[in-house]
């Protein structure tokens, strides 16, 4: 995720978070705005209860003692100062039984002429209250009710009064009983919600909090206020506007009002009381609701937070682990993949070796072939050069002895046999020649099966030494044999012919030489048992060794050499299971080597 997107996400996260929260403390808030609305009706009606039941007790009080004959006898006749006396003393057990503010009696005039206070500092005796309500009301028959601020007391009082009447039935006089309220609201302000409650003008005379008393609710029109005036209703007090205002939350009416503490906001439960034509107001304050959804949403939003943060976690781990996953199939692809290239690589290679060995193949047979080719030719070539030496070894002897033949007969015609004899003597030697010529191509057809034996090499050495003496006269020969060498297998005779052909060769090698020598000496290494033979000689050309064992290979002049010395004898050797090797030595001249095995059991044999 880019930092952009991750910024778009964080900020709609927190504006739905917020869009909860309004949303969700809107709902508490209006829950507990709509209880407490309940409750504050719920006290609405208990106080309007007691306010009533309080009022309603004294209601009937005036009409009763109204009829109180030493009262009427009062207001009828002269009013003695005994009469005033005892019925001063009356009104007073009256109203302390009957727990009202005051009683008193005015005159048809509404002067007051008896009241239960007759004895205070501020006696309502001799007070005209013919400009009070209730006064004119009784002397009119009726119910006079009103409530007021004492005018003489201060204290504010709800007033009943009924009329006198004479024993002529006319109204001659007004008894009063005045309600005191002062408990009453001392009563309700040990309650939380406040409570007040405003007269027909809407001017506030009972309240919790004693700002609001005596202000006005409704527009304090000059009309109102004339009309206040003239009942001096709130005597001397005056009637300021109170300043409110109104508006709506959680589809509630809302009042907001100004106290010691500053402006407050209110629920509003109001209703209208008929019988003192008052309305009473109880005012909860929507601060409590307010703090509740607060705290309400604020414990939704922790929650959320947690479950959000919950969800997070879960969800990252979700991802993490199909990550792993995801990065482990990803791991085992690969891996696949890699063992499917290996094994189409190998199969490549397999294929291409197959390739190679078939082409190997091939090219091995082509070799054979053409090695089959070669030696054909080879030998074809050999059969080439033997035919010629063979031709020139025959032919030369064979035409000598023709020419000593023909001498011999003219030798004969002429009677000189002796001569003739000399050359039939000639003739003779040719003929043993080429015999000797026969029996060297008799030994290329060899009989390599021929059972080996022990043979003694110092022995063989000597002898060869012995019958190669003639060709070795001007040639120095050192031996050295050690005194225990072991007996070899072979044949005597054919190692012999071996022996004597290196010899030969050596001493040709020699042929031109000025100290011409020959070192042979022997060496035993495991199982085998080495023979040198080293000559002084020129040595053989990087060139020719590896051709001087082919038969009929030869270096030397037509008639001195066959080519058929070595090839015999590196074949004896293999059928001795040795071996024939050449070298040529670093100070010079050529080092034949006869490899020749131990032979285990020592035993003297001739072949
Ligand atoms: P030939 O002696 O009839 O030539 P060989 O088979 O005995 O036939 O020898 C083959 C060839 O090996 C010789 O012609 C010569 O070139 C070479 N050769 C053999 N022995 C020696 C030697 N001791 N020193 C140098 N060359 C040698």
């Amino acid at each position: 995720m880019g930092m952009r997107v991750r910024g778009l996400v964080g900020g709609l996260g927190v504006l739905a978070f917020a869009l909860v929260a309004w949303v969700v403390s809107s709902m508490v808030l209006g829950t507990y705005l709509r209880h407490d609305q309940q409750r504050a009706e719920a006290t609405l009606q208990l106080t309007m209860q007691a306010l009533d039941g309080h009022l309603r007790r004294f209601q009937a009080v005036p009409d009763l003692l109204a009829d109180d004959p030493g009262l009427r006898a009062l207001i009828g006749g002269s009013r003695r100062a005994d009469q005033v006396a005892a019925i001063n003393r009356w009104l007073e057990g009256r109203n302390v039984l009957l727990e009202s503010s005051e009683i008193y009696v005015m005159d048809a005039t509404g002067l007051t002429i008896a009241a239960s206070n007759h004895d205070a500092r501020d006696s309502f005796v001799g007070q005209d209250f013919s400009f009070r309500p209730y006064f004119t009301e009784a002397m009119n028959g009726g119910r006079g009710r009103f409530y007021a601020l004492g005018t003489t007391s201060g204290v504010r009082g709800y007033y009943f009064a009924s009329a006198v009447y004479d024993r002529g039935g006319r109204a001659a006089g007004v008894i009063a009983v005045k309600v005191d309220l002062d408990a009453i609201e001392a009563e309700w302000r040990r309650q939380s919600e406040a409570i007040l409650v405003t007269d027909p003008e809407g001017v506030v005379f009972l309240s919790t909090e004693p700002e609001w008393l005596y202000q006005g609710f409704l527009p304090l029109t000059p009309d109102r206020l004339a009309r206040t005036a003239a009942l001096r209703r709130y005597a001397g007090m005056t009637v300021g506007a109170l300043a409110h205002e109104r508006s709506t939350l959680q589809g509630l009416a809302v009042l907001h009002l100004s106290n010691a503490d500053g402006r407050r906001s209110y629920l509003q439960a109001k209703a209208l009381m008929p019988l003192a034509g008052w309305t009473v107001q109880v005012l909860m304050e929507t601060g409590s609701a307010r703090a509740q959804a607060r705290l309400a949403s604020a414990a939704v939003l922790l929650g959320l937070g947690i479950a959000v943060g919950a969800l997070v976690i879960w969800a990252q781990r979700r991802f993490r682990l199909a990550e792993r996953i995801a990065a482990q199939e990803h791991a085992k692809a690969e891996l696949e993949r890699r063992v499917e290239m290996r094994t189409a690589d190998l199969a490549r290679m397999n294929a291409q070796i197959q390739d190679e060995v078939a082409e190997r193949r091939a090219t091995e047979a082509a070799l054979r072939r053409t090695q089959a080719d070669l030696v054909q030719a080879g030998k074809l070539a050999a059969l080439g050069q033997m035919s010629a030496a063979l031709s020139h070894e025959i032919n030369q002897p064979l035409a000598a002895a023709r020419n000593y033949a023909d001498s011999a007969a003219i030798l004969i015609d002429r009677g000189e046999t002796a001569k003739a004899r000399e050359n039939v003597g000639q003739i003779v030697a040719l003929i043993d020649r080429m015999a000797a010529i026969a029996q060297h191509l008799r030994n290329v057809a060899r009989k390599p099966d021929a059972p080996l034996k022990t043979v003694d090499l110092a022995a063989a050495v000597a002898e060869a030494l012995a019958l190669a003496e003639p060709r070795l006269a001007k040639i120095t020969v050192a031996v050295d044999l050690p005194a225990d060498l072991p007996g070899v297998l072979g044949g005597p005779v054919r190692l012999q012919q071996v022996l004597g052909n290196v010899l030969s060769n050596a001493a040709d090698a020699l042929e031109d030489r000025v100290f011409p020598r020959i070192e042979i000496a022997a060496r035993v290494e495991g199982d085998r048992v080495l023979l040198d033979i080293r000559d002084f000689g020129p040595g053989v050309a990087a060139a020719i060794a590896d051709r001087i064992y082919d038969p009929f290979f030869t270096t030397k002049r037509v008639g001195s050499g066959l080519g058929l010395g070595l090839s015999i004898s590196y074949n004896i050797m293999k059928d001795f299971g040795g071996d024939l090797r050449v070298a040529n030595h670093p100070q010079g001249g050529a080092v034949f080597t006869l490899v020749l095995r131990v032979a285990r059991a020592r035993g003297m044999a001739a072949e």
